[in-house]
């Protein structure tokens, strides 16, 4: 009599000794959790299929009776091709059987066959990979396939898994309330495991996979929630005691009026400000949607309540546009803007620094350089990141360490769904502009190959003759940065010739940054008209008198990246355009350049960009902090994910979650997590 648990380790199974537990502990099974949470990654489908529901080129399963005398013939040396004339349904096929020339014996008319292979409508074909004379008799109609490696065969894997559900059948514990079962009406722990090893048919794997995902997210989500709710509860923040008259007679200073969206999205943010729990919000909001002013209005709202604010870029040129727009918009009201960047040394920095310390800057703007030991402040309460994803967690962290516990903003033009930004940056509240100032005209966006530069090239100089300015990104070669310069430089040669009287600059990633500087400086004058540039463009820039966008091998780029780049564009009140220079490489490059040309919603194209290139590209792998799912695809499986928050969330504010025994197997992993104690996620 054994007592079972999850914890049992494999070696207790029969049949598994010592080399196959080693083989296992490969996989990184050890113990029975860990061997029935080890899922097929598909499956081999022997289900009997009727032809008529069977595509053309799919594989499928078939029962059928031998019709006429099988004909073999050889056509190399003992090479074999049988062909059988089966009835199958309504169907009278033919199958063909490579190497197997025995059945030719073995078979007679109206004997029963079991074939599986692939079918070919046309020709009624059904070439077979297995071939079995009789009614189908194995055990698994839908057989899971394992990702395996060293000595053990899938097959192996197979025995031993259904070896752990024999000999301890009732180690799979529910570990979800029965009110959450019934609710959304989830298949049982003990069987959904055991259907997703051994699906007794399609349905019954998808309610299966529903449940063990739906599980599977939850227990990510309450740590997450529980994470959070514990920091809010633990940390105080400054709660701001922001003048909000002064508030207003600034927003009634603005040139515009909000959107209904940068409304919502300012009262939460000072809600937060004002609160004694500390900010930790991400504002996301497509490019052009206006984030900036957002950001403005919060450092504004520092201001008033008597704190000093940093707001952090990912370069040089974004801080410095950021410092010039919020000098624009803060001056006035007597804020002092300062920017800080590694290009200031000496003496300037050093007055800048003290001053910094002394609380005379009120703002100060940067890049990273704004983490270092040296920069020291008076009073920070609040901090804003730029693109975000752009910061290693390492630095997001630093900063934090500047103020005593700062509010803390963190801003993206990388919109994704809302329930993916929920759990992606899970212990963050969101917050998301879903609306475009209004009066914008949508940019047009063409697709066209290499072969048509001459026309792009003609068209660009319309623009530019009707005072209008140009980008150029150009082609990209990746790993070589040597030979991304050298493109740069003849397609900055190229169009210096072909467009006399226009002035053409080039900026590059080997430039320094005072060049760099120089460059944008005198695109933004007007007094350079078309920019060629490498990717340094990406993100932010903003010159309204650019409308034309050119991107040479955009096929290289990810949809979002595309996005953004557009986005420097139809910033002002003319038509502006975007180009796409992309020879065809292969179905996906063609499916992102018709993406682009369909829609300019950048939440949908992240969607899409996500699913071309899974999560981890898509955030850059080592700072992703993606959480790794085993079953579960966050955006395949949006829908249960925000089920899935909302439940956790509500759970870990119930005090019934914390003390009832219903709730214990799900309150188990937190606190083995160390998350209740220890201020720790994993
Ligand atoms: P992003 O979200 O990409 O950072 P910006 O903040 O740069 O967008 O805003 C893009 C442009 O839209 C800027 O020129 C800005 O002044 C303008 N803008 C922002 N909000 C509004 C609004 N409510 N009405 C009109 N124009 C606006
Ligand atoms: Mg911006």
């Amino acid at each position: 009599m054994t007592v079972s648990s999850n914890r049992q380790l494999v070696c207790d199974l029969q049949g598994v000794g010592k080399t196959s537990a080693e083989e296992l502990r490969q996989l990184g099974i050890e113990t029975l959790e860990d061997l029935f949470s080890y899922y097929p990654y598909r499956y081999d489908n022997y289900e009997i299929r009727d032809l008529a529901d069977v595509r053309t080129d799919e594989h499928a399963t078939i029962v059928g009776k031998v019709h006429s005398e099988p004909v073999l013939t050889y056509y190399a040396k003992k090479r074999s091709r049988l062909a059988i004339r089966v009835l199958s349904g309504r169907y009278l096929i033919t199958v063909i059987a490579f190497n197997r020339p025995y059945l030719k014996k073995k078979l007679k008319l109206g004997d029963k066959v079991t074939v599986t292979g692939k079918w070919e409508r046309n020709r009624a074909v059904l070439t077979a990979s297995e071939f079995h004379v009789g009614l189908p008799e194995r055990e698994e109609r839908i057989a899971p396939v394992y990702p395996v490696k060293g000595g053990l065969t899938v097959k192996r894997l197979r025995a031993i898994v259904r070896q752990a559900f024999r000999q301890f059948p009732d180690c799979l514990s529910e570990n979800l309330p029965s009110k959450i079962i019934n609710d959304y009406k989830l298949m049982g722990r003990k069987e959904a495991v055991y259907e997703i090893h051994f699906p007794s048919e399609r349905s019954r794997l998808k309610q299966a996979r529903r449940r063990l995902v739906y599980e599977e997210f939850l227990t990510y989500e309450l740590k997450m929630q529980a994470y959070k709710l514990k920091k809010r509860q633990s940390s105080y923040g400054i709660p701001m005691n922001i003048q909000r008259d002064r508030l207003r007679s600034f927003l009634g200073g603005l040139p515009f009026s909000l959107t209904r969206a940068q409304k919502r999205v300012v009262d939460e943010i000072l809600d937060d400000m004002a609160s004694d729990a500390a900010m930790n919000r991400l504002l996301q909001g497509d490019v052009g949607s206006g984030k900036t002013i957002v950001a403005a209005i919060a450092l504004y709202a520092a201001w008033t309540a008597g704190y000093q604010s940093a707001l952090m870029a990912p370069t040089e040129i974004l801080a410095e546009q950021h410092a010039d727009s919020l000098q624009k918009l803060l001056g006035p009201f007597s804020v002092n803007v300062a920017l800080l960047t590694g290009s200031i040394r000496g003496k300037r920095r050093k007055l800048l620094l003290d001053q910094l310390k002394e609380g005379t800057i009120h703002v100060l703007i940067g890049t990273h350089a704004l983490i270092q030991d040296e920069v020291v402040f008076n009073r920070l309460g609040l901090v804003v990141t730029d693109e975000q994803h752009r910061f290693g967690v390492g630095q997001r962290r630093e900063l934090r360490v500047k103020g005593t516990d700062p509010d803390v903003l963190y801003m993206t033009a990388t919109p994704i769904p809302r329930t993916l930004a929920i759990s992606v940056f899970g212990d963050m509240d969101v917050s998301t502009i879903d609306e475009m100032p209004g009066g914008r005209k949508a940019i047009k966006t063409y697709w066209v190959r290499h072969e048509m530069m001459e026309r792009v090239i003609r068209f660009m100089r319309s623009e530019l003759t009707k005072g209008r300015q140009a980008y150029v990104i150009c082609p990209l070669i990746e790993e070589s940065e040597q030979l991304d310069v050298q493109n740069a430089m003849d397609v900055h040669a190229q169009l210096t010739q072909a467009l006399p009287g226009f002035r053409v600059g080039l900026m590059h990633g080997r430039m320094v940054s005072e060049e760099k500087e120089a460059m944008m400086a005198s695109f933004k004058n007007n007094r350079t008209h078309v920019l060629v540039s490498t990717t340094v463009v990406e993100v932010g820039v903003n010159v309204p008198n650019a409308t034309l966008m050119v991107i040479y091998d955009a096929d290289r780029f990810g949809l979002s990246q595309l996005h953004q780049l557009r986005g420097r564009v139809g910033r002002g009140n003319s038509q502006s355009y975007c180009v796409l220079v992309a020879n065809a490489r292969s179905e996906t490059s063609m499916e992102k350049m018709r993406m682009m040309t369909e829609t300019s919603d950048g939440f949908r194209l992240s969607a899409f960009d996500l699913k071309l290139r899974g999560p981890g590209d898509f955030f850059g792998k080592k700072q992703s902090g993606l959480p790794a799912f085993r079953l579960a695809d966050m955006v395949h499986d949006y829908r249960t994910l925000a089920a899935a928050r909302d439940d956790a969330a509500r759970f870990v504010k119930d005090p019934l979650f914390w003390e009832s025994e219903a709730f214990l197997p799900l309150r188990r992993p937190l606190i083995e997590a160390g998350i209740l104690n220890n201020d720790r996620l994993d």
